[in-house]
């Protein structure tokens, strides 16, 4: 698959585009961040790579840099929301019984409460 290929009617695509205005906390050269629409706990960016890659699975040894960029982007997100000291969580659901709703290979960062409480 090519570098820069996209998918029209992939929601996450058209985010990473431009294409419908969600603003973006953090970018990269193979990833961008934004705040995730239910959030689960104070912080909750997902960060998406440019590509389409469907999920973890798809991933493979060429796609290394964009791996370790879109990780190390996940790092700078959890800085500048102040949640480095305190700890985070980074996260990716591949498959239905994970709880993956958008084919698009993302990374959950979390944090800003201890994650290991339940909630409630
Ligand atoms: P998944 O369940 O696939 O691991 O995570 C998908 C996440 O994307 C969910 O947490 C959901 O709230 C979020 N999400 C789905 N559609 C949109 C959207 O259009 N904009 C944003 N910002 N988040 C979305
Ligand atoms: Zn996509």
């Amino acid at each position: 698959m090519a570098v820069t290929e996209t998918l029209p009617d992939c929601i996450f695509c058209r985010i990473a585009g431009g294409g419908t205005g969600t603003p973006l906390v953090a970018e990269s050269e193979h990833a961008v961040a934004f705040r995730d629409l239910h959030p689960q706990a104070p912080t909750h960016v997902l960060v998406v790579p440019r590509r389409h890659l469907a999920a973890l699975r798809e991933v493979e040894a060429g796609d290394a840099v964009l791996v370790a960029d879109a990780l190390g982007l996940a790092v700078e997100v959890a800085r500048r929301e102040g949640i480095l000291d305190g700890g985070y969580r980074v996260l990716t659901n591949d498959g239905a019984d994970a709880g993956q709703t958008v084919p698009h290979l993302h990374f959950h960062v979390l944090g800003g409460r201890p994650l290991h409480v339940p909630l409630g």
